[in-house]
């Protein structure tokens, strides 16, 4: 039987009280939307693959917090470490153990990172990682790639993904021009283009930074040749070749899409899955890069809270889990299913879409071409894909709440949650053609 989700009036009630208090009642755009219209609903707890709302409906949830819960809710293992360590003090601004327990994982898990520092965001990773790539080279040019998004910093914040993508501001207004000076965009797998911008660049370029598996104009996947010869210019060129792995670190895989496609980063931007749903982020890469960072070398960065202590007990949980339980068999076999069902779906009522999934990152676009790079996946059809959403919210699932967003699926959704997806999602695509 399909839920009823469709009442919900507390929610309401919540969202017109918070916009009056927070700029649209969010604390982050993604969560507002913006771009599917209607009253995002007010989530009072989670369990496993289950988001319940302050109106009593419960949904199957294929956010997981926008990435970090691989195991679902409340995972009894990370809720330990997390209650363990709130026992011996929140913060001590003095080095624990815990942070190199951390960093050790890392480093065993992802094959490119010999050294690693904690900080507490995505957008704080790449923003320190741009830092010290320009602190390395001594260059400040920087590639960046058009529908990628790398978090809220100044001089990524050209043609970015997510929330900036659908709520269709590509630059923000309050980045100066001078700060997005020496960043040059360009297209996703276009190895034509990049070429070319090596050539005439190449003496400027600090890095390039890429998501390696695309999350943020929904998922696109790299072509080998885009990979390869990314590494190539970059090792010809002394050019730092950055893998935003904030989505798709632990992910993908246990080592990320660079252990995945084979192709070794000299720097690795991390979050999301690290922080076990804590506010985690970290950088890494090859030691002689990450000694330039003080207080060994001249590049400066810091936080008061990094490596705070119940955050980094979260990821210690949460990477042991994965490295006990492997979940990516078990993550790839579920998810193929319910990226078919999707296509028979859609099939069934004649809706054309094309599917592009990485193990558990999956989107469904709602067009008919291939999509590979930004301006294919905004072939789609975003009023339509408004609709379907709708029509699968109201029947209990919840899904990013945009066309260029990835959902994800996690350890904990079963067989019966992924036929109750495709069965919501077939009465969904009906509604489109009537
Ligand atoms: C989410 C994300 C970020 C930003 O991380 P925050 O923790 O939101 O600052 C950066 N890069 C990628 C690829 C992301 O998906």
């Amino acid at each position: 039987m399909i839920p009823d989700t469709s009442k919900r009036t507390r929610s309401e009630v919540l969202f017109r009280h918070a916009s009056k208090l927070i700029p649209g009642g969010v604390n982050s755009p993604a969560r507002a939307f913006g771009g599917v219209g209607g009253t995002p609903p007010f989530m009072k707890k989670g369990e496993g693959a289950y988001l319940f709302d302050v109106d009593g409906n419960q949904y199957i949830d294929y956010i997981g917090s926008w990435g970090p819960h691989l195991f679902g809710h409340r995972h009894p293992k990370i809720l330990q470490a997390v209650e363990h360590a709130l026992t011996i003090g929140t913060s001590f601004g003095a080095p624990t153990e815990a942070e190199a327990e951390l960093a050790q994982l890392v480093i065993e898990m992802v094959p490119s990172i010999e050294m690693v520092r904690m900080v507490n965001s995505g957008t704080e990773a790449t923003m320190s990682a741009i830092r010290v790539a320009r602190g390395f080279t001594g260059r400040n040019g920087i590639i960046k790639f058009s529908g990628c998004y790398h978090g809220h910093v100044d001089s990524l914040l050209v043609s970015a993904g997510s929330a900036a993508l659908t709520l269709g501001c590509p630059s923000s207004p309050g980045v100066p021009a001078g700060a997005t000076a020496d960043t040059l965009v360009l297209p996703y797998n276009d190895c034509e283009s990049l070429q070319a911008a090596f050539e005439k660049n190449n003496a400027e370029l600090a890095a390039v930074i890429l998501e390696p598996v695309v999350g943020n104009m929904g998922c696109v996947v790299p072509t080998p040749e885009f990979l390869s010869l990314l590494r190539a210019l970059c090792t010809q060129y002394g050019t730092v070749l950055i893998f935003d792995e904030v989505m798709t670190g632990f992910r993908v895989a246990a080592g990320g899409a660079q252990s995945l496609f084979g192709v070794t980063p000299d720097m690795t931007t991390l979050g999301k899955i690290i922080g076990a749903g804590l506010p985690v982020g970290a950088y890494g890469g090859r030691a002689e890069i990450m000694n330039c960072v003080s207080p060994v070398g001249k590049v400066y960065q810091a936080g008061t809270l990094s490596g705070n202590p119940v955050a980094m007990a979260a990821g210690i949980a949460m990477l042991s889990l994965i490295r006990s339980e492997n979940p990516y068999p078990k993550l790839e076999e579920i998810s193929k299913t319910l990226a078919s069902g999707f296509q028979q779906a859609a099939d069934e009522a004649g809706v054309p879409v094309r599917i592009n999934r990485v193990g558990s990152m999956l989107t469904v676009f709602l067009t008919s071409q291939e999509v590979r790079d930004l301006a294919t996946a905004t072939t789609s059809d975003t009023v339509r894909f408004s609709k379907w959403f709708h029509g699968l919210l109201n029947r209990g699932v919840y899904l990013p709440c945009s066309q260029f967003e990835a959902m994800f699926v996690s350890a904990v959704h079963s067989t019966s949650d992924i036929d109750q997806t495709i069965t919501a999602a077939k009465a969904a695509f009906a509604d489109l053609s009537v």
